[in-house]
């Protein structure tokens, strides 16, 4: 009898690192606890980052991962929205990632084909293969609830949502203004909201979506999704837990280690997340007027766009001419400030780091959970305000200060809520509440947690079609 092949998935993130990371740890726990082997096929417009090339090469030998050829984007507007960018990027490397797949069908049991949020457009190759689709949603389950209620949504809403006089109701979620939901959301004329509800209609046709959350986190919206389809599987928080074999170029780690235990905020927008310049000198003021100790992980600001390093983090500018004059001078007993990336799995789990002040991006919300560090929420964009939301008013794990009616956060405000959730009453409900969250994070993924039977049964899925007669 011939001896049954070795399952392997495919793997086709979209581009930025917040959607690689989720997907690498996802791929890791398929290899380790159901010995399947994963390809990584990646698109890109230009070279690989520094980010993306480490978090590649340090996988175990049974995750592959390829570059596809880089698409020409030349030809397009330089205005366009980065949900478009994202979306064309994928459509554009189609073809390479059909002659990648033919080569990767002929000598492996290929069994499913995992996309992340914006590149549902490679089902037609999976479907091409006979392989099964399936999307990986690496935010919030909240956000997977508007996804799948959003063809819906449209059809009945004429307005702008932003202009809608109620709020959204998006099944199993707190209500929502329509000037919260996700940024390509917020223009229905623009072609990003054209690809979100493109890729939103083609969940549909998904064998199944994995989704980075778990109940004791986002029970109202997780049970609303299981009644739905196609079936959602509750499988995180997976997260970059980081390792202390990473290089400290940056010294944060030897900083924090002499600092005292959750005396330290941490405070860092993601990959992508820039400041106005006037946002980054309120900031700087705000974290030294508050007097708390503090780890900034800064950007050269951009008064145009909110997420200007994306798609691209390998900045060649010196942040720290932006800061006010003297600022790290007369603040350096208190904080270190770091340009661009800091180890953050790392960070977050010292025990120095008492708080996190985030932009609310999926994953880093999750690695604050996992770490038990409470949050200061301030949303950038994409789908953070949700988050935002989300974690203020209904799960209650963070602070959150107030913008002015010029939608600038003061350093007054930043200073009143950094003292609060550091050493204040609210500080300690929100701790309190985050401590009960890690360890149910602990648990949903332990040996019979949820999450890991949700995995258990997503691999079982795929083991089912690799004992189909092959359609390769
Ligand atoms: N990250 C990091 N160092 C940094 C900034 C970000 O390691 O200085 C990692 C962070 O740990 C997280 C990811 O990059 O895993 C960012 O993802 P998230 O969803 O939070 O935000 P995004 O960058 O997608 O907006």
């Amino acid at each position: 009898m011939a001896k049954a092949q070795t399952p392997h998935i495919a793997i086709l993130p979209s581009p930025g690192m917040g959607h690689l990371i989720p997907l690498v740890e996802f791929a890791k726990r398929l290899v380790h606890q159901h010995s399947f082997n994963v390809t990584f096929f990646i698109p890109v417009d230009g070279s690989p980052s520094k980010a993306q090339k480490s978090t590649l090469g340090s996988l175990p030998s049974s995750i592959d991962s390829v570059f596809l050829p880089p698409v020409n984007l030349a030809d397009l507007p330089g205005d366009l929205k980065i949900e478009t960018v994202i979306s064309l990027t994928v459509s554009r490397s189609l073809p390479d990632l059909r002659d990648a797949f033919k080569s990767l069908a002929a000598k492996t049991k290929l069994v499913g084909l995992v996309v992340d949020l914006f590149a549902t457009d490679a089902f037609d190759v999976a479907d091409e293969f006979g392989v099964s689709s399936y999307v990986f949603f690496p935010s919030t389950a909240m956000a997977l609830s508007l996804f799948l209620y959003l063809p819906e949504l449209d059809k009945t809403v004429s307005c702008e949502y932003r202009d809608m006089p109620e709020p959204v109701r998006i099944p199993g979620c707190i209500p929502v203004h329509g000037k919260e939901l996700l940024d390509p959301a917020q223009d229905r004329q623009n072609d990003a909201y054209k690809w979100l509800l493109h890729h939103a209609k083609r969940y549909r046709l998904a064998q199944g979506i994995m989704v980075n959350s778990f109940m004791d986190l986002e029970g109202g919206p997780i049970k609303a999704l299981q009644e739905s389809k196609p079936p959602v599987y509750p499988v995180g928080p997976l997260v970059n837990v980081g390792s202390s074999h990473e290089p400290d170029g940056s010294g944060c780690m030897k900083w924090l280690d002499v600092q005292h235990v959750g005396s330290v905020l941490y405070v860092s927008f993601g990959s992508g997340g820039t400041l106005s310049m006037n946002q980054l000198n309120e900031l700087a003021m705000g974290l030294e007027m508050s007097g708390q100790r503090f780890l900034w992980v800064i950007r050269c600001p951009n008064d145009s766009v909110a997420n200007a390093t994306f798609l691209n983090i390998d900045s060649q500018d010196d942040p720290f001419e932006f800061l006010p004059k003297g600022f790290i001078e007369r603040t350096k007993h208190k904080g270190l400030v770091v340009s661009s990336w800091a180890p953050q799995a790392q960070v977050l789990s010292h025990g120095s780091t008492g708080g996190f002040l985030t932009h609310c991006g999926w994953n880093s919300t999750l690695e604050s959970v996992v770490n038990g560090v409470p949050l200061i929420a301030w949303p950038l964009y994409a789908e953070q305000k949700m988050n935002a939301l989300m974690l203020t008013e209904d799960v209650k794990i963070a602070l959150r200060p107030k913008r002015n009616e010029n939608g600038l956060i003061c350093r007054d405000e930043i200073a009143k809520v950094v003292k609060g959730l550091m050493e204040g009453e609210e500080g300690k409900c929100i701790r309190t509440r985050m401590k009960e969250l890690k360890e149910a994070a602990a648990q949903v993924l332990g040996e019979n947690g949820s999450s890991t039977r949700a995995l258990s049964e997503v691999a079982d899925k795929f083991i089912n079609q690799a004992m189909q007669p092959s359609r390769n």
